[in-house]
């Protein structure tokens, strides 16, 4: 099925307001736009263009949206069904550069929005499936397209791929059509990353079903675990728990608030065979830190993100930091603690700030010893900043 658009819509844009386009940004703030030849649609293609009427961009438009518009082109003349493979195809290139897929890890991000320049489109592989979540309707209507492309590409070798749009169209005035596999269906085999095996559940599960930005900081554990006593909070699927306990870990302590996480960690520990202590804690991460007795060597730190939007900042970065207090106050001299915020809208200055804050409050002497950050299947334009969302430290605490 193709998408085919005879003519665009076109955008013109306040003369002033054209620069942070031209410089690669991929916004177009519904502020800048002075005006369009007609009436925009949700999801409709759109040509850019300054004031004068040169061209600048094409991309689609978002209706109820202060970003009213977001860049997938620069180059005049291309229509949807041209601009689409072009961008897959410099995506997968870009993984197969970073040595994606291989035989220790087949779960790996193909597809990251503004990164990859298809803003809206998250594409996860999990080995054969491919699941994609659209969060606009310009990307959502070439969906179909998209899992052509993707199960025509011998490189990657997808046979399966599962569409999860349904939450993540809710501020659209798009009625999507339920979850569900748009090619295929379900394949039984193993997903590896860096040789340790996860049941994944993109079904159920949160996000596609698995943190894959958390790859290397799970992989930098490792020098951390071995002999040591770690506590695993907001642990979901079990990543960090899994890698601590190959790495050869006296005991992990796993704890999140949901049944359903928990099981799955269970598994996926069992999974990989390990052979140090596990146990699983259900509770509240920062009732059950306050109260441990200062036993544990590691603690990971990894909430979901506190502020979803600029407007609930003040209270997240309050919330990181009485999280990260009640860890630093309570972790055994010496002690490592990783810590990660995934909010957008918290820039990593604002997180250092309120580690700092907390660290201050506690009266203990914290060094910094790692800066991590989202891996490299994350990518982020230089121009688009807002697209590094996931920022952590590891911390010791003397
Ligand atoms: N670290 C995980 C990802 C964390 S996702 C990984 O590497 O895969 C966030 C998790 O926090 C979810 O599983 C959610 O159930 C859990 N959670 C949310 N609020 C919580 C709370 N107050 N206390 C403990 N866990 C919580």
């Amino acid at each position: 099925m193709k998408t085919e658009i005879p003519a665009f819509n076109r955008a013109f844009i306040s003369k002033g307001k054209e620069s942070s386009i031209k410089r690669g940004h991929p916004w177009v703030f519904s502020g800048a736009i002075k005006s369009t030849d007609k009436q925009t649609t949700e999801g409709e293609w759109l040509e850019v263009l300054d004031a004068s009427g040169n061209y600048l961009a094409t991309g689609y438009y978002a209706a109820e949206a202060s970003i009213a518009i977001r860049i997938c082109c620069r180059s005049q003349g291309k229509i949807p069904s041209q601009i689409l493979p072009y961008n897959l195809r410099s995506a997968l290139e870009l993984r197969r550069q970073m040595g994606f897929p291989n035989p220790h890890t087949n779960i790996f991000r193909l597809v990251h929005g503004e990164g990859d320049n298809l803003p809206g489109l998250i594409v996860d592989v999990y080995g054969k499936t491919a699941v994609i979540q659209c969060h606009s309707a310009g990307i959502y209507g070439l969906r179909q397209e998209i899992a052509a492309y993707l199960v025509s590409q011998d490189i990657i070798n997808i046979e399966a791929v599962y569409n999860k749009s349904e939450d993540t169209l809710k501020s659209t005035s798009v009625r999507p059509e339920a979850n569900g596999y748009l090619v295929g269906e379900k394949i039984e085999e193993p997903f590896l990353e860096n040789g340790h095996v996860f049941e994944i559940d993109w079904i159920n599960g949160q996000k596609t079903g698995f943190f894959i930005d958390q790859r290397e900081n799970r992989d930098l554990l490792k020098r951390f675990s071995e002999g040591k006593k770690v506590l695993n909070t907001f642990c979901y699927t079990g990543g960090f728990s899994v890698y601590a306990l190959a790495a050869g870990a006296a005991e992990v302590h796993s704890l999140d608030s949901s049944e359903r996480a928990l099981m799955s960690t269970e598994r996926n520990v069992i999974l990989n065979l390990a052979e140090g202590k596990h146990a699983n804690i259900k509770a509240d991460a920062v009732e059950y830190i306050k109260q441990i007795a200062n036993d544990y060597d590691t603690i990971i730190l990894d909430p979901p993100a506190f502020a979803k939007n600029i407007r609930a900042r003040h209270n997240a970065l309050q919330a990181y930091k009485r999280l990260n207090k009640a860890a630093i106050e309570r972790i055994k001299p010496g002690g490592i603690i990783f810590t990660f915020s995934c909010s957008q809208a918290v820039d990593k200055e604002m997180f250092r700030g309120a580690v700092t804050a907390a660290s201050i409050e506690t009266g203990r002497k914290v060094r910094v010893l790692h800066q991590l950050h989202q891996p490299a299947d994350h990518p982020v334009s230089i121009f688009h900043p807002e697209g590094e969302y996931l920022k952590g430290l590891v911390l010791e605490i003397e």
